[in-house]
């Protein structure tokens, strides 16, 4: 008889995620199949939920499994899946990371070899019901196809450590290589969640020069110090976009910044962080991904100032490896433990989803 696995089903917009059980499928040559240990909730998760980013009217076939932000074992390896993207040994039981999107490698971004703009990419939310049905984080297993970008995980990094380096570390490492941030420059950092917190790490090791993170939670400021940041702007205090504009003026010489980062998610965070950068910056937009809202932006503003936007969403193919040896240089020196707080089993999604979006918790894990 062939084994199953259970798997949390996103059954649509407002309904609570179903329990479901499949059977674990066997790999194609080139495939495998990981034993999920831990899945954290991600802010884009969270949008999915409450239906902001409305997957059924995006023609996503449902139910569908969600998550993205995951680590775990070999489960089963198909013929030919004898090592990872870096040449290492692959084996039943080692621990392995891997991209949850799937470039198509034939489209013309693909060919110039920019895959993190294939327009296959946003389709990583695949439907359960069909083969191979472990297509998402939020199950006991997930089934990466044939050729994929994965990378074995050092023993040195544990799976909270290394569970969100698939999305938000990889996330900014990549950006902030997109918008070429480099040595000594001052870099504004617009929301202090998950993307944010990463950014400051990630920033420092690149040699940015002064780090100055906005947001209106004390306790995220908080963390965010703990990071390094340099300074700290809190909405509470500086109340409006111009405040703010201000306050970033003065801390940076009344030039602006060199680099703005919007990693909140609030279209109206963009005029107000391109109002922050001296002539000739750079902004960097990672954080926007909901459908249809839209923010007013002054065009002759960014041409007078030669400013210069990036927009980036997924990541390249060496990402994740530079991603893990982050970790591994710098675990010590940046308290990573502090930003997963909450861990429930995958029969208490709901209660996950529930008590992340009340921010009860900063980011919750599921342990399938
Ligand atoms: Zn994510
Ligand atoms: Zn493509």
């Amino acid at each position: 008889m062939t084994e199953k696995g259970r798997a949390a089903v996103y059954l649509g917009r407002g309904q609570p995620f179903g329990m479901r059980e499949y059977p674990i499928p066997e790999p194609e040559p080139g495939a495998l199949v990981v034993r999920i240990s831990r899945a954290n909730i991600c802010g884009s998760d969270l949008h999915m939920w409450r239906g902001d980013l409305d997957l059924a009217a995006l023609g996503a076939p449902l139910p569908a499994i969600l998550g993205h932000e995951m680590t775990g074992t070999v489960a089963k390896l198909g013929d030919t899946s004898t090592t990872d993207s870096t040449g290492q040994p692959l084996a039943v039981g080692d621990r392995v990371v891997y991209r949850y999107f799937y470039p198509c490698g034939c489209c013309p971004a693909c060919v110039r070899g920019n895959d993190a703009a294939c327009p296959m990419n946003m389709l990583y939310i695949g439907p359960s019901e069909p083969w191979p049905h472990f297509v998402g984080a939020y199950a006991e297993y997930y089934y990466v196809k044939p050729k994929h970008n994965i990378f074995k995980v050092p023993d040195d990094l544990s799976d909270d450590l290394v569970s969100p380096a698939n999305c938000a570390l990889s996330e900014v490492i990549y950006g902030l290589e997109r918008v070429k941030l480099s040595f000594g420059e001052t870099l504004v950092i617009q929301g202090a969640g998950g993307l944010g917190i990463n950014a400051i790490a990630v920033a420092r090791e690149m040699g940015a020069g002064k780090i100055i993170v906005i947001d209106g939670i004390r306790d995220r400021l908080d963390l965010a110090e703990s990071f390094g940041a340099d300074e700290v702007i809190d909405m509470k205090e500086y109340c409006t976009a111009a405040d703010r504009t201000h306050r970033v003026k003065e801390l940076t010489g009344w030039w602006g910044a060199d680099v703005v980062a919007e990693l909140a998610g609030y279209p109206e965070a963009i005029p107000e962080g391109l109002a922050m950068l001296g002539n000739g910056g750079r902004y960097l937009e990672i954080g926007n991904i909901s459908l249809g809202m839209t923010c007013g932006i002054d065009p002759s503003s960014m041409v007078i100032g030669s400013k210069q936007m990036h927009c980036v969403v997924m990541y390249g193919q060496d990402t994740l490896g530079k991603a893990l040896r982050f970790l591994s240089r710098n675990k010590d020196k940046y308290p990573f433990h502090k930003i997963l707080s909450h861990t429930y089993p995958l029969e208490e999604i709901n209660q996950a989803f529930e008590d992340q979006n009340r921010g009860l918790v900063k980011r919750a894990a599921i342990i399938p």
